[in-house]
């Protein structure tokens, strides 16, 4: 399993490597990162799939796996899942990375993320003080099939794309 920490630091629940707590301490991994990456080598070991991060906000964690890597992330039947949802004690949501660098690529996160309802499309917005945030639209009558509160979706949606995003109804 490839993750943000190394194998050594994946095979102990102890204190991280320098490498790895540097980049803990540098932000570019967080506290997260580490359980969920350490929880997943114990339910995974050595199978051929990525994490690559996680986070969360209310009582839902979001775990982020490289192309095509869901279903090992699951496990049969949601094994997975559900040894997560113990050690963790919230919910569980596993989608596939996305890089956000554009519209198109957070289209196609927020579709993964508020599936069932469907995203009619995404603007970016300019503010008049700098800056921009990205703008989903969904057409009102999605709005029950929303798999999560708005806010709860803008906040994982927000810290996966490292830029703000709102919920927008038509
Ligand atoms: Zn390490």
């Amino acid at each position: 399993m490839k993750a943000p920490i190394c194998e050594v630091c994946l095979k102990t629940d102890d204190i991280l490597c320098p490498a790895d707590e540097k980049k803990l301490q540098e932000g570019t991994i967080s506290e997260l990162d580490v359980k969920v990456a350490r929880l997943l080598y114990k339910l995974i070991g050595d199978a051929d799939m990525e994490f690559k991060k996680a986070v969360e906000a209310g009582d839902l964690v979001v775990i982020m796996v490289g192309e095509g890597d869901v279903p090992i992330a699951i496990g049969k039947g949601g094994k997975n899942i559900k040894a997560l949802m113990r050690e963790l004690g919230k919910r569980i949501r596993v989608i596939e990375a996305v890089d956000i660098n554009s519209t198109e690529d957070l289209k196609k996160l927020a579709t993964d993320l508020l599936y069932p309802a469907g995203v009619f499309g995404v603007n970016i917005v300019y503010k008049p003080s700098g800056g921009h945030y990205y703008k989903v639209l969904i057409l009102s009558r999605d709005r029950k099939k929303l798999p999560e509160k708005p806010q709860l979706l803008e906040d994982i949606l927000s810290q996966i794309a490292g830029t703000e995003v709102r919920i927008t109804f038509l």
